[in-house]
């Protein structure tokens, strides 16, 4: 029988804001990855490599596992799922910043003025250890989409979520009052890789820093 052959297992967002990139990356670093309608997983030709398509959210988790080798991800996923990973280097696309926004009239002169409120968020993790940090009181509402129209309802006094743009603050009459975390796409990965999975890694990554150079 023909032996199996070993291969990085890479874990990819399956749509979404960081799709492109890191799709694009792995183009850049040689790696072909087959067009694919809709698959979990998809092997390449020229390089020992699978690809799998998860919801960014599970990237992590898969990755302590051991299901995937690597994984593609927002900095502020792997923060806040606090999982046992490692981060090998930052990838310069995803950026955005993780923020506590507040409605357009509020205007505290210090963070410590924050003391008290209600911040509705799906970064609970990051905020608590922020809030700890800086030695303010606050409640945190945790909600899983659509932080930015807890304020307009009545939920939460302010909300902590992702900016870009801050268009999407703006149309919800908010603006961006505090940055608690600057975020860009990043590559993880597990503990324990087998020897050519580590070899398999250590080619990727050279091709990934050759990319990054080629780029400044
Ligand atoms: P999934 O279906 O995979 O769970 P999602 O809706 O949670 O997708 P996206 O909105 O595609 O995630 O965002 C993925 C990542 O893109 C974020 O975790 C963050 O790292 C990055 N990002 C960059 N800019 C923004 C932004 N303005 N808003 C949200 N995320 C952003
Ligand atoms: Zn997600």
């Amino acid at each position: 029988a023909p032996r199996k052959v070993e291969k990085l297992r890479i874990a990819v967002q399956k749509s979404g804001r960081l799709n492109e990139g890191s799709m694009k990356l792995l183009k850049e670093c040689g790696i072909d990855v087959p067009a694919g309608n809709n698959q979990l997983k998809i092997s390449v030709d020229n390089f020992d490599a699978e690809i799998l398509f998860l919801r960014d959210d599970d990237i992590p988790e898969y990755v302590q596992d051991g299901v995937a080798d690597i994984g593609f991800v927002g900095e502020n996923v792997v923060l806040e799922k606090n999982k046992d990973t490692k981060i090998l280097e930052r990838l310069g696309y995803g950026k955005c910043r993780l923020s506590i926004a507040l409605p357009k009239g509020k205007k505290p002169k210090s963070i410590q003025e924050l003391d008290g409120i209600k911040i509705a968020t799906s970064y609970p993790f990051i905020l608590k250890k922020w809030l700890k940090q800086n030695k303010i009181n606050a409640d945190i509402h945790v909600i899983s989409g659509s932080v930015e129209i807890a304020p307009r309802i009545g939920l939460a006094d302010a909300i902590c979520d992702l900016v870009s743009s801050g268009s999407t603050l703006f149309s919800n009459e908010l603006y961006e009052y505090q940055i608690i975390l600057k975020s860009e796409a990043v590559l993880i990965s597990g503990n324990n890789l087998s020897k050519r999975r580590q070899e398999l890694l250590d080619q990727l990554l050279f091709r990934i820093r050759s990319v990054k150079k080629a780029k400044y």
